[in-house]
């Protein structure tokens, strides 16, 4: 049989079954009334749609399902009060490990009636200064503070002195502060080797850098007629990608990494492509274990599927840049690789400006366009704002103007040099203390610690103990150092692995332990089930933060006086 024949014969059953489907939907409408009919497609119909509305959400269906459950769970009585218990336990904790006054301090909840002379704040505020106790400026500090000389700090309060009241909002009354914000957007894409076209703007930092680089493909996508955007990133891009997620109403993707090299996972980034995609991510470097997506590779599905393509270098972006000229190598990161469509670079990190300031960056101006806000109908005239802020403050977009020109290349690849080197150093040290590993190939400046032999958390308390503040991590446990200019300071990188060494040998000798204090919490909070317990512990540690309930916090520290509570300011 040939298969002009086999065809012949498919189309005959084919017309066979569906005389023969005819005949039995008639048979069995035949005692309908033509109303009954009508009301049960109708009916069908409307189902249809709900069951399809139903399954496909933005939440995925297992996801709802499980949550569901665990609020069932947490309704049976005995569950929901020992529950409670231990919420309330963890919040009492937080709060005290959070929100401590010295002996006799009280909260102000009141204006001081009579405003206070110059002297008088400035002397109340050096009671503030005295709650500090993490020593930054020594370097045990991971990441935070990236710099702070005392020095550029001078400069920079000179300089936000002369633009203090200035907006950029107005740029007919503050054209100085106008000209300085697109200096420092175009001195940006000049390191990111952006093109004539390329163009970004200024923001309040990188989680806004980030949104709005969201904000724009989620319009893109919405004009190619993408009715659902997805966001396509590794799980170790930063939570500002799921926050523009939560904001913009779009769907975000997450792709697994290599378990050695921590690199997103380049195959499964392109079995999550799909006609909803609106962009993909990689990071340079990422927070978590400070390692760089391959960004070349992803470069190439990008190019393939026209999809365009953040390169997030909120956190090294300003050393990366920099790292040629300081002899380090790297792949190409910037919009050398020809799909990467858009950057975010933090002033305020490795930049050394000072906090609130980061730039977004695009290849083509077609692109900055969809980040752009107008409202042409506003009684308080035609509005047009580039990012989120309306006001902006240009006191801080001078002051990161002025650092960019006083640090200059050499600056930057200087102090590159010392971060990078620092950060090998340690990295190397870690690497020969037996007992724990270092993650991937960290080629900037974050080095993450785990070990397979004992709870990695134990080290963070042993460290915590020395005086470290380091960054902890989790999925898995791990703790992180980023190093800063203050790491650079003689002898503090030997400092750290010394004392690494040390702990690390004491925690060998029973590796099997139980963990205690804060490092238990960050071990239980990676294993409840419920993802809804732990956003609302978080939610509870916000709202510590803006507690002004001396007796509270004292509770345990016999020193809560009941004068002190109700509302008096402080005395002078
Ligand atoms: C710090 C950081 C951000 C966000 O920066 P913020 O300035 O804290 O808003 C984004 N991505 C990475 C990789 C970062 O390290």
């Amino acid at each position: 049989m040939d298969y002009m024949e086999a065809l012949e014969v498919y189309k005959e059953m084919l017309l066979l079954y569906c005389e023969e489907a005819k005949r039995y939907i008639n048979t069995q409408c035949a005692d309908l009334e033509p109303w009954q009919i009508i009301s049960l497609s109708v009916l069908l119909t409307l189902s249809a749609i709900w069951l399809k509305r139903f399954l496909f959400q933005k939440e995925s269906l297992t996801s709802r399902i499980k949550k569901q459950c665990f609020r069932l769970i947490r309704k049976i009585p005995y569950i929901r009060t020992s529950i409670q218990k231990q919420l309330n336990k963890a919040l009492d904790d937080m709060s005290m490990s959070v929100c401590t006054l010295k002996e006799g301090m009280s909260y102000t909840k009141l204006l001081p009636t009579q405003g206070l002379t110059q002297k008088q704040v400035l002397d109340s505020i050096r009671q503030y200064q005295t709650l500090n106790e993490v020593q930054w400026v020594k370097g045990k500090c991971s990441g935070a503070v990236y710099w702070g000389d005392e020095k550029l700090t001078e400069l920079l309060v000179k300089v936000y002195g002369e633009f203090a009241w200035s907006n950029p909002l107005h740029p007919d009354i503050f054209p100085g502060v106008r000209k300085m914000e697109a200096e420092v957007v175009r001195m940006t894409c000049s390191l990111f080797s952006g093109g004539p076209e390329s163009c970004g703007t200024v923001t309040s930092g990188g989680t806004e850098s980030i949104l709005m680089a969201c904000k724009a493909y989620r319009d893109l996508a919405y004009e190619r007629g993408i009715k659902d955007p997805e966001i396509i990133a590794p799980v170790s891009a930063h939570a500002a990608f799921d926050k523009a997620a939560h904001y913009f109403g779009m769907k975000l993707i997450h792709v697994p990494v290599d378990k050695k090299t921590m690199k997103v996972d380049v195959k499964a980034m392109k079995k999550a492509i799909s006609k909803n995609t609106a962009m993909l991510v990689c990071s340079a470097p990422q927070f978590p274990h400070g390692i760089i997506d391959p960004i070349v590779e992803v470069g190439k599905l990008a190019e393939k599927y026209n999809i365009p393509f953040h390169v997030d270098a909120c956190l090294g972006g300003f050393l990366i840049v920099f790292m040629k000229k300081a002899g380090f190598k790297l792949e190409p990161f910037d919009f050398r690789v020809k799909s990467v469509t858009s950057i975010s670079a933090d002033t305020h990190k490795y930049g050394y400006a000072p906090k609130g300031s980061s730039v977004v960056l695009y290849r083509d101006k077609k692109y900055r366009h969809y980040q752009y806000f107008v409202a042409p109908d506003w009684q308080g005239g035609i509005y047009a704002s580039p990012s989120i802020a309306g006001s902006r403050p240009g006191g801080i977009i001078a002051a990161c103007w002025a650092t960019m020109m006083h640090m200059g290349e050499n600056g930057y690849v200087e102090a590159t040099r010392k971060v990078v080197q620092t950060a090998r150093t340690i990295s190397a040290g870690i690497r020969k203390v037996k007992g724990v590993f270092v993650f991937g190939n960290p080629e900037v400046s974050v080095v993450a610690i785990g070990s397979d032999i004992f709870d990695v958390f134990r080290l963070s308390n042993a460290l915590t103990a020395k005086g470290w503040n380091l960054n902890t991590l989790q999925f898995p446990s791990s703790i992180h150092i980023c190093v800063t200019m203050l790491h650079t300071q003689p002898g503090v990188a030997e400092q750290f692995i010394k004392d690494v060494k040390e702990e690390v040998a004491i925690i060998m000798k029973n590796p099997k332990e139980r963990t205690t204090g804060m490092g238990a919490i960050y071990g239980m909070a990676q294993s409840i089930p419920d993802r809804s317990m732990v956003t609302e512990i978080s939610c509870g540690f916000l709202d510590c933060l803006y507690s002004t309930d001396v007796h509270k916090v004292q509770k345990n520290h016999h020193t809560s006086k009941k004068n002190h509570m109700n509302g008096n300011s402080e005395k002078h």
